[in-house]
């Protein structure tokens, strides 16, 4: 029956299909990048044996940022090979899109630490659907899925001025978050601790939001504080959802700083306490204890008015850098401040290409390396790099880890940029090893779940979440998105000191139908796509 149909076969393996049933054994046939039949002794082209490995859906990343990179790294072998087939990308607030052509260089001066440089970006794009049109040009490896930043629109409109938007202004920022969503986004994201999204009250996000409620998209947030206003955090973000009922995602969710250890049971009931009043939200986590952003991000929202080139412009005045490090010291009200809640230790740099010699250091050994005061080492370091750096922040613990990954709420997400070891620096080693070490360490080694439940928490729970229409499932008529690993050997091995890395034990990835990785070596095909979200999801 069916034989020599299938333009794939994958034969014998265990499948845990996404939705959390436990596994059955059957053939998968794979035609016209579709799941075509689930059924027994099924023949075609090619067949992959996949006796004793566990077959699903392909993971999906609901917070990463690969659009900073892709046109860089478009074959994204950090995510193949820990099998990422869709990235949901644009979050924190910084999507590469839309541009407005006279403030284009603030959007680029913006982004710069968290482009790969060895590509001309061009920054020719105005809209969402040109930059990525550009991406899809020259193919990429996994399909895309993007959102659209706040950030990014407030730079549009505003610049990095602070202030309340005039109704001209916000009538300008709902346009152009109507018009992303109308070209396929498939939501918004804030990035509240990053100028300007900082800049932002509640009320003017509640404004902009209002556009999600016509449009459709949910809403994901880097909340305003994740330290000692986690709650606060939680409360503002979970109002905004109920008052203009909409989706709302809290991004890699978490509780900064020894002294806010253990908030995130408390953070976890408010949100369950809003699903019970009907309110759709989630969140997500990366399993690491520290986390990775723009080393900009340790100063007061008011040091970076005007931008970059203002920033640098103050940091190099005596006086006014003085009064950054006097706001500080002193703190601002509802600002989370790393410097005062983990201490120069534990901020290091991650990459850094004018300083290669500064990565893997913290700021503390660097200013006793230079004998200077840690803001002047921090204060010189931007100064010299222009802002272009990137930094590592410790400041999580195991335990509360533990906690938020077993939610029936949770998420998995690496939220790291796309590199690769001839990309150099030290990243984040989520950006290799997310989703292999979720799966060893809390279902093989800790057994806080099991793994049917984990497989669904990477798969059918962020596609539905995200809106992503027919993947995140292994069912007949779904995008043929899979991935084939080994539950004995699956693991990660990029550490923080060595990060560069490839995981262990994902034998076989496949999207829309074709085999980017097999036998644990990528293929070097790019059949992903940049999906749209369709107008009624
Ligand atoms: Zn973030």
């Amino acid at each position: 029956m069916m034989s020599g149909f299938f333009d794939l076969v994958i034969r014998g393996a265990r499948i845990l299909d996404g939705t959390g049933n436990p596994f059955f054994v059957r053939d998968v046939g794979i035609k016209d990048k579709q799941i075509a039949f689930i059924g027994k002794n099924l023949e075609g082209k090619r067949v992959v044996e996949a006796e004793g490995l566990f077959l699903c859906p392909g993971f999906v990343d609901i917070h990463n940022h690969v659009d900073h990179g892709v046109l860089a790294f478009p074959d994204a072998e950090s995510y193949l090979m820990q099998g990422v087939t869709t990235s949901v990308v644009g979050n924190c607030g910084l999507s590469m899109a839309p541009i407005d052509p006279a403030r284009a260089e603030l959007t680029r001066h913006y982004l710069a630490p968290f482009l790969r440089k060895e590509v001309e970006y061009g920054w020719e794009w105005r809209t969402l659907a040109e930059f990525f049109e550009k991406v899809e040009q020259g193919g990429i490896a996994q399909n895309l899925a993007p959102l659209v930043g706040q950030g990014t629109i407030r730079i549009a409109v505003k610049g990095f001025d602070e202030g309340v938007p005039s109704s001209e202004e916000m009538a300008k920022m709902k346009n152009l978050l109507a018009q992303s969503l109308d070209e396929g986004a498939f939501g918004l994201t804030s990035g509240l601790i990053y100028p300007p999204g900082s800049y932002s009250t509640p009320e003017e996000l509640l404004e902009l939001t209002t556009v999600l409620k016509t449009h459709g998209g949910f809403y994901a947030t880097h909340m305003r504080n994740e330290g000692d206003c986690l709650l606060e955090s939680v409360a503002e973000t979970l109002a905004l959802g109920e008052k203009n009922g909409i989706p709302i995602q809290i991004s890699h969710h978490k509780a900064v700083g020894k002294a806010n250890w253990g908030k995130v049971n408390e953070s976890l009931k408010l949100m369950e306490a809003a699903r019970e009043r009907g309110l759709e939200v989630n969140c997500d986590v990366y399993p690491y204890q520290a986390g990775m952003t723009t080393l900009t991000a340790l100063l007061p929202p008011t040091a970076l008015e005007g931008g970059v080139g203002e920033m640098l412009k103050r940091l190099a005045d005596p006086d006014e850098s003085r009064k950054i490090e006097q706001n500080i010291e002193k703190g601002i009200p509802g600002w989370e401040n790393w410097i005062q809640s983990l201490g120069w230790g534990n901020l290091v740099i991650s990459e850094c290409e004018a300083r290669a010699d500064y990565e893997g250091l913290s700021l503390e050994n660097i200013s006793r390396q230079n004998s200077s005061t840690p803001y002047r080492a921090l204060f010189d370091l931007l100064l010299e790099t222009q802002g272009n750096v990137t930094m590592l922040l410790f400041g999580v613990n195991e335990e509360d880890l533990r906690t938020v990954v077993k939610s029936p709420l949770s998420c998995i997400a690496s939220d790291s940029w796309v590199t690769a070891p001839r990309g150099g620096g030290k990243p984040h080693p989520r950006a290799y090893g997310t989703f292999p070490r979720f799966l060893k360490t809390y279902v093989r080694e800790n057994g806080d779940l099991s793994w049917e439940d984990a497989i669904r928490k990477i798969t059918s729970l962020p596609a539905t979440k995200a809106g992503i229409a027919r993947r995140g499932l292994v069912q007949e008529g779904f995008f043929a998105d899979l991935v084939l690993f080994d539950p004995q050997f699956i693991g990660d091995k990029a550490t923080f000191s060595d990060p560069h890395q490839f995981p262990v034990g994902i034998k076989h990835v496949i999207v829309n139908g074709e085999l980017v990785l097999e036998d644990e070596q990528p293929t070097g095909l790019r059949p992903g796509k940049v999906l749209k979200r369709s107008a009624c999801r």
